[in-house]
């Protein structure tokens, strides 16, 4: 089974898990653990930032960060396909009693234009109080297009400039660095925290980190215990491995974006599929199923017939994560499987 559903199917590598074995897990609530605290300190300098906390999820940092950014009652603003908006179940308003100001962005980008607009509006001399702008590079929905070093500038630039700050999501960061040529801290060089997952590209088992500066992630600290996430027993065997991701994963995630280009070619010319090659940007393609007349459901089933699976993302779009398990043949594989499907269905 060849298998591009999501770039989280991929496996620990032997060295993670021999790793972990040799784990002597520390006393991680005291800040004693010497594993976990040295993944912090990678993270931390990987991406430029003061400190960093091991999270056991993007999820959570990121849902660490809300807490941590932005006061209950005041705007949070927000691409309005963002995955803290889709996919963590409002605990933006749920848990943090935040406004979500959704701005339509292009292509997941938003314009510094539009991000103004929605902080200075006001009516009935009412104007919202913004404490973030929280963006997402690369943008996940939008099927992974990337925000650049000066595009990022110009968005901090404007949310500095009204006092609000700005997080990045940057689950899949490392990819879009990686694609981009640039070191990770680049893009986020002028934004107040980022958040990037050990458990997508980088294949380690479990976790996501949350970094920033001293001051804000000692009061991420106290948000986290707030809601049992904080200092987790035996994080160091996650750590372990997660210390093993930064080292050996980080340099072949170009490999993962290169396949990703390839694929998008090939498959855009094959007749009655359609991908926006200029939307591929880092390890993820959509597929335009919709002229094949299949829904990407029954796509999908015929593709698992075929022993490739990949992920119906709406009824039109199919979409394909590329990841360290995919390389040469799986990618012609796979090309070959939905050719297949195309043709069968015609
Ligand atoms: C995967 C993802 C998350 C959530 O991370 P988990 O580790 O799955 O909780 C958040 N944001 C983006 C953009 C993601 O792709």
């Amino acid at each position: 089974m060849i298998d591009l559903k999501s770039d989280l199917v991929n496996m620990p590598t032997d060295e993670m898990w021999a790793t972990m074995r040799a784990t002597e897990p520390g006393w991680v609530a005291s800040r004693q653990d010497p594993t976990v605290l040295r993944l912090e300190r990678m993270a931390a300098d990987l991406m430029g930032q003061e400190a960093a906390i091991f999270v056991m999820s993007g999820t959570v940092a990121n849902l660490g960060a809300l807490m941590t950014y932005a006061e209950r009652g005041h705007q949070v603003v927000l691409e309005e396909y963002s995955h803290v908006v889709w996919g963590e179940e409002w605990s933006l308003a749920y848990v943090c009693g935040l406004y979500p100001r959704l701005v339509k962005g292009d292509k997941g980008k938003l314009a510094p234009q539009d991000v103004e607009a929605a902080i200075t509006e006001s009516r009935f001399s009412h104007r919202p109080h913004t404490d973030l702008l929280f963006l997402e590079n690369p943008h996940n929905m939008a099927g992974g297009t990337m925000l650049s070093v000066a595009e990022t500038e110009a968005l901090c630039q404007v949310a500095h400039h009204h006092g609000a700050s700005v997080f990045i999501d940057g689950s899949r960061i490392l990819y879009a660095a990686a694609a981009q040529g640039v070191p990770p801290a680049a893009l986020v060089a002028d934004a107040d925290g980022v958040m990037f997952s050990l458990t997508k590209g980088l294949s380690a088992p479990v976790g996501a980190l949350l970094c920033g500066s001293e001051e804000a992630m000692a009061r991420a600290e106290k948000n986290l215990r707030r809601i049992g996430e904080f200092r987790v027993h035996k994080a160091g065997f996650f750590a372990a491995a997660g210390i093993v991701a930064l080292e050996s994963m980080v340099d072949r995630m170009q490999e993962d974006v290169r396949q990703a280009r390839r694929f998008a070619e090939a498959i855009n010319s094959i007749d009655g599929l359609v991908v926006d090659l200029e939307s591929v940007q880092t390890n993820i393609v959509m597929v335009d199923i919709s002229a094949t007349g299949l829904e990407s459901r029954s796509f999908i089933e015929r593709l698992l017939a075929r022993n490739v699976r990949a992920h119906p993302y709406t009824s039109e779009l199919v979409r394909f994560t590329f990841h360290r398990h995919v390389g040469d043949v799986e990618a012609e594989l796979t090309i070959d499987a939905v050719r297949a499907v195309v043709q069968e269905v015609r």
